[in-house]
């Protein structure tokens, strides 16, 4: 029991309204957004019904209060997040080319997100938590590395467990980097990897090698991203559920992975048995990407029951 927990940046988004190449002339520009992929993660959780808690820090000013205010909202607990009075709020700003690929102008580690700190306000909820999720995207940055350390012992301390989203290229980190991010695949209860970060993972090229490879060093289970081929689940015990994804209009992508992750990981720690909590993850992955901004396709049950009823999915 106790929350489940993350650490890392809160950002605003601030997003193109037209397809097109990089930032370098005027065009017309949506947002401020919620965003941040561990606020993301977090709100998802917390929308489900699920406790839900936060380490961050936001900046004194209008993008940290529209934050603090969606996550307050929607049930987060917000009581680590420091009120930075020197640095603004994080942002990022995309723009989507016309291929489906995106650009992005980031503003972290010189804003308040970059100044995470262990607080004695982060002690205090790491040692409530009931579980505490890694993302790897966030790991270069020095304070979370020592909130993250914290974190583990913690969580292991009071029985819980540990969730990681290997979401970095291996080949970028490297030394101390590197044995982190090892020693989090060798801790983690549940691995929540897109394709190719399963095989950077593993260290192999094959999916199923890979898997095997992760079960083998202890990983309790294994649940795969496909982006709009749905997903699949893979446990110690050796059974495989593939699920497909729903039939939907991509209208922005970012947030569909951290949905997917906390919606999964929130049905499991509700009880629900493995192939029910992936269906759920993968409605609540596929009706994010159907709204504009990264948090605004967020959903309790009672929103995605109605968005499986009304919606096809791929054979
Ligand atoms: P990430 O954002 O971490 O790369 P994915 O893009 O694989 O993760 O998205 C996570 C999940 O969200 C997928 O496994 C799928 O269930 C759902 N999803 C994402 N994009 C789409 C899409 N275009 N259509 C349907 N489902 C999607």
């Amino acid at each position: 029991v106790g929350p489940t927990i993350v650490a890392g940046e809160i950002l605003v988004e601030i997003m193109a309204t037209e397809q097109g190449l990089g930032f370098l002339e005027p065009l017309v520009l949506m947002g401020p957004y919620p965003s941040g992929a561990p606020a993301i993660f977090i709100d998802q959780a917390a929308r489900l019904g699920g406790g839900a808690g936060i380490v961050a820090c936001v900046g004194r000013d209008d993008f940290g209060t529209i934050n603090l205010q969606r996550l307050r909202r929607d049930g987060v607990d917000v009581s680590a997040v420091w009120v930075s009075d020197r640095y603004p709020t994080g942002s990022a700003f995309v723009r989507y080319r016309p291929d489906g690929g995106r650009d992005f102008v980031y503003n972290i580690a010189e804003s308040a997100a970059g100044q995470i700190r262990l607080t004695a306000e982060a002690r205090q909820l790491a040692d409530r938590a009931g579980h505490l999720h890694v993302m790897g995207s966030t790991l270069s940055v020095s304070g979370l590395k020592e909130i993250v350390a914290y974190a583990v012992k913690a969580v292991r301390a009071r029985g819980g467990s540990i969730s990681f989203d290997p979401n970095v290229r291996k080949e970028l980190i490297d030394g101390a980097d590197g044995a982190l991010f090892s020693a989090l695949v060798d801790d983690a209860d549940l691995l929540l990897p897109s394709g190719d970060e399963l095989l950077a993972a593993a260290g192999v090229e094959d999916e199923t090698q890979a898997v095997a490879a992760l079960i083998a060093r202890g990983v309790g289970e294994i649940v795969l991203k496909r982006g709009a081929a749905g997903s699949s689940r893979f446990a110690a015990d050796g059974s495989r559920i593939d699920c497909a994804g729903f039939l939907v209009e991509e209208v922005d992508p970012t947030g569909a992975g951290d949905c997917f992750g906390a919606t999964y990981l929130t049905c499991r720690r509700m009880g629900m048995e493995p192939g029910k909590a992936l269906f759920y993850a993968n409605a609540a992955g596929a009706r994010n990407v159907t709204r504009r901004g990264p948090m605004e396709g967020i959903a309790g049950f009672d929103v995605l029951d109605g968005f499986i009823a009304g919606t096809a999915r791929a054979t």
